[in-house]
């Protein structure tokens, strides 16, 4: 079994084309994926796909980047996150590539879901992306993660430095990596994924977007995750197998999700 920790199946392309799409991730046996929420306007979508798929579920969040949407409020996500079938808050975190320079208004959202996240208990999934300090700085701030007693979640789509990875892990993050992986550019970051305890692993794809090497000019979709969990098997020296039980495990355990839901 391989889990997609990560995508955007009611988004975009793959919102036109889901059954097909779902039928694919049962065909190679992607038998669950976190369909994860950019705004609270999509939010509704997410939901529907998670409430009537076996195997899916749903966050609720607001990404970095988006501008002119509803601005979330503590009491708003956590009322939203009440859903038995919303395991997530996210995505969210801080985006100073799309967005500059950077802005107050970023941050203050970034910190409004951290509090919803450790008020609710769910974790959180954070995007970070050229901004890993202040990233980190913020959680540590808010006091995100289990050493704080508060909850952690997943840095997702990694593609920091070992540095960073560190001091995610060190407040109890998991490290979620992407196609990102597969590309040939990625040493660094190959490195990186040599380095993370098992028990702190997932795979995604982030998909529609960053598809994997071996797909590269096609629409990524949760299918290809197995291609993450082939690179990931190379760089830990494990077959694919042993990679995607492993995943698997982390996800259920993170999420607090019965492998039968
Ligand atoms: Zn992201
Ligand atoms: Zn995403």
């Amino acid at each position: 079994m391989y889990i997609d920790s990560h995508c955007h199946l009611h988004l975009r392309d793959l919102a036109k084309r889901q059954d097909e799409v779902l039928e694919r991730m049962a065909d190679n046996q992607v038998d669950h994926a976190l369909c994860v929420c950019i705004s609270l306007e999509d939010f509704p979508d997410a939901l529907k796909l998670a409430r009537r798929q076996k195997g899916i579920h749903a966050t609720v969040g607001v990404h970095p980047n988006p501008q002119g949407v509803e601005e979330p409020t503590v009491e708003r996500i956590i009322a939203l996150a009440q859903e038995p079938k919303v395991v997530a808050i996210g995505e969210t975190g801080l985006d100073y590539y799309r967005v500059k320079p950077k802005q107050k208004w970023q941050m203050d959202r970034f910190r409004v879901q951290i509090r919803a996240s450790r008020i609710c208990g769910k974790p959180l999934v954070i995007h970070t992306r050229d901004a890993a300090e202040d990233t980190i700085r913020i959680l540590q701030e808010e006091g995100a993660g289990i050493n704080k007693g508060g909850c952690a979640g997943v840095m997702h789509c990694f593609n920091e430095d070992l540095a960073t990875a560190r001091a995610a892990l060190d407040m109890g993050f998991y490290i979620s990596f992407s196609g990102i992986l597969t590309y040939p550019a990625s040493k660094e970051l190959r490195k990186v994924a040599g380095y993370v305890p098992l028990d702190r692993l997932l795979i995604e794809t982030d998909s529609p977007w960053l598809t994997p090497q071996a797909y590269r000019g096609k629409t990524n979709e949760p299918a290809y995750v197995i291609e993450v969990a082939k690179q990931l098997a190379a760089v830990r020296g494990m077959s694919v197998d042993k990679a995607a039980e492993i995943t698997a495990q982390n996800y259920f355990r993170l999420f607090g999700i019965d492998p039968a839901a």
